[in-house]
């Protein structure tokens, strides 16, 4: 087993890693950038190595100082969690190449499932339903794209082949405006990915969002952990993810397990990746992508299944078998997970920045909160704003909701803006209870979280103690910290395309 494991990541995903890593009797490196340096996730690390500089790309993206600093103290292995270098194929071969274990699948695995052309074609192979579409001619690019558009019938979506983020991505209605869509995604995806490539699927009206948690280990076993339904988006990306989905009979679930199985054995993928799917108003449902890496919303599958998914992680990555076979894993009662950001819904979502000025987390049995900050902790603008995950399990889909909407209510963050707000609107809507969702959902109720924030009374006196005590700014009008504009907020884009995964 590895002695010591570097984490190249930062937040919660980092703080959760480190835990398991920990619990295994395994020494943590972390790594910070200079405005990380009083991060919990420093703190909770049994040690630390500087990564000079702010922006992601200076820090959490340089897999080579990454892998210098792995090089020379002694780790055995990385974990990069998810974002900043997890999909990065080339950092998984200079992991190889250097000696040190990459936490995840292999680079072959990871670049088949990475660009989404190859991937789709992989999914025909497995005899995996795919969206109808045309994926173009690598020597003629898009020559006979109209007719084919016409084929497949409007309105059609253009999809970038190493798209991510929901970036690259057009949807059009009508033959007049096939032209400049393609022009805008082409060029869009030159910029974010370095590979203009595009591609035509059929744009599903109104469809969820259904994934399938798979895991491989080096003897060749493959096996899925069920699913989880993120069809409550907004932008392409997840808010709210649950599991069983609502709408899954047995029968579909078990067609669908067995598909992703197919997939991730057609790529001969190791370790933990997701495969999503889309399912349509009839039923049918559609492979979307393969996401080689841990999830976000994994603590979603943990509650239900008991098991530790970054455990499993490593142990697999070890050379170790999988842990549990497919027979043996029952899924148990219902989980739900909202992710709270630092950001505020009544003003389009415009990231909120500031120093945290009282942190309050609810606690009781069924429910987790894995968070990357606490009171103190800086909210700045070269991150993402996730601040933490709350999940919660119940008996029943109706407990789980139940249990989420106490716990939304006593969970308290001042000095920021958060969507704690728009959460608890969200989930006390009646199509949110009865599980009438999809992805479109947010866009057809915009009214949804579109209030002033309301802050307890007792929390803003708290608050104004704390901010005496520590002479730290923080306001008490319910509007908290600062907001950023959207070209300030340029660096959290940077982050990659795990917010939709
Ligand atoms: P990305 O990798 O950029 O996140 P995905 O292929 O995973 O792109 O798609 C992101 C989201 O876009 C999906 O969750 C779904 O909501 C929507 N989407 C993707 N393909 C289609 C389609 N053919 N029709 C309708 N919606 C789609």
């Amino acid at each position: 087993m590895f002695r010591k494991v570097l984490i190249a990541n930062r937040g919660e995903i980092a703080i959760r890693v480190a835990a398991t890593l920990q619990q295994m009797g395994i020494r943590v490196a972390c790594v910070y950038s200079d405005a990380d340096r009083r991060a919990l996730h420093v703190a909770r690390a049994d040690e630390a190595h500087r990564l000079e500089g702010n922006t992601s790309a200076e820090t959490y993206l340089r897999g080579d100082k990454i892998l210098d600093i792995a090089r020379r103290n002694g780790v055995d292995a990385i974990h990069p969690g998810y974002g900043f270098l997890s999909e990065n194929a080339g950092f998984a071969q200079a992991c190889r190449e250097a000696g040190v274990t990459f936490i995840g699948p292999s680079p072959e695995a990871m670049r088949a499932a990475g660009d989404k052309i190859s991937a789709k074609r992989a999914a025909e192979r497995a005899g995996v339903p795919t969206v109808p579409g045309w994926l173009g001619d690598a020597d003629d690019g898009l020559k006979g794209v109209f007719e084919q558009a016409k084929r497949i019938g409007y309105p059609v979506l253009i999809k970038a082949a190493s798209g991510g983020g929901g970036k690259g991505m057009r949807v059009v209605h009508e033959e007049g405006e096939l032209q400049s869509s393609i022009e805008a995604a082409q060029r869009e995806a030159a910029a974010a990915f370095g590979n203009s490539r595009v591609f035509l699927e059929k744009y599903i009206s109104r469809p969820r969002h259904i994934e399938f948690q798979i895991f491989g280990d080096t003897q060749g076993q493959i096996i899925h952990l069920f699913e989880r339904e993120c069809s409550i988006q907004r932008r392409h990306q997840k808010i709210l993810e649950e599991s069983p989905s609502p709408v899954l009979t047995p029968a579909l679930r078990d067609q669908m397990g067995q598909a992703a199985v197919r997939l991730a054995k057609t790529i001969g993928y190791t370790n933990a990746g997701t495969v999503e799917f889309m399912v349509d108003e009839q039923g049918a449902f559609y492979f979307l992508e393969v996401n080689a890496r841990l999830q976000v919303e994994h603590p979603v599958t943990e509650l239900r299944l008991g098991h530790d998914l970054v455990k499993t992680q490593v142990l697999v990555a070890a050379g170790e078998p999988l842990p549990f076979r497919q027979d043996e894993l029952i899924p148990n009662g219902h989980a739900i997970e909202c992710r709270i950001c630092a950001e505020d819904a009544s003003r389009g979502f415009l990231p909120s920045i500031g120093t945290i000025a009282r942190y309050a987390a609810p606690s009781a049995p069924c429910v987790r909160v894995d968070s990357g900050v606490h009171r103190g902790s800086e909210v700045s603008v070269y991150y993402d704003p996730m601040l933490a995950k709350l999940i919660v399990w119940g008996r029943t889909r109706q407990e789980a909701l139940e249990r989420m909407s106490w716990a939304l209510r006593r969970f308290v963050i001042l000095g920021v803006t958060t969507n704690i707000d728009f959460l608890q609107d969200l989930i006390a809507h009646p199509d949110v209870h009865s599980g009438r969702v999809h992805t479109h959902f947010l866009n057809e109720h915009p009214d949804i979280g579109q209030h002033e924030v309301h802050v307890p009374t007792e929390a803003i006196v708290a608050a104004a103690l704390a901010d005496r005590l520590s002479k730290r700014g923080s306001s008490s009008n319910g509007k908290q910290g600062r907001e950023v504009s959207e070209t300030e907020s340029g660096p959290w884009q940077s982050a990659g395309s795990w917010r939709n995964g």
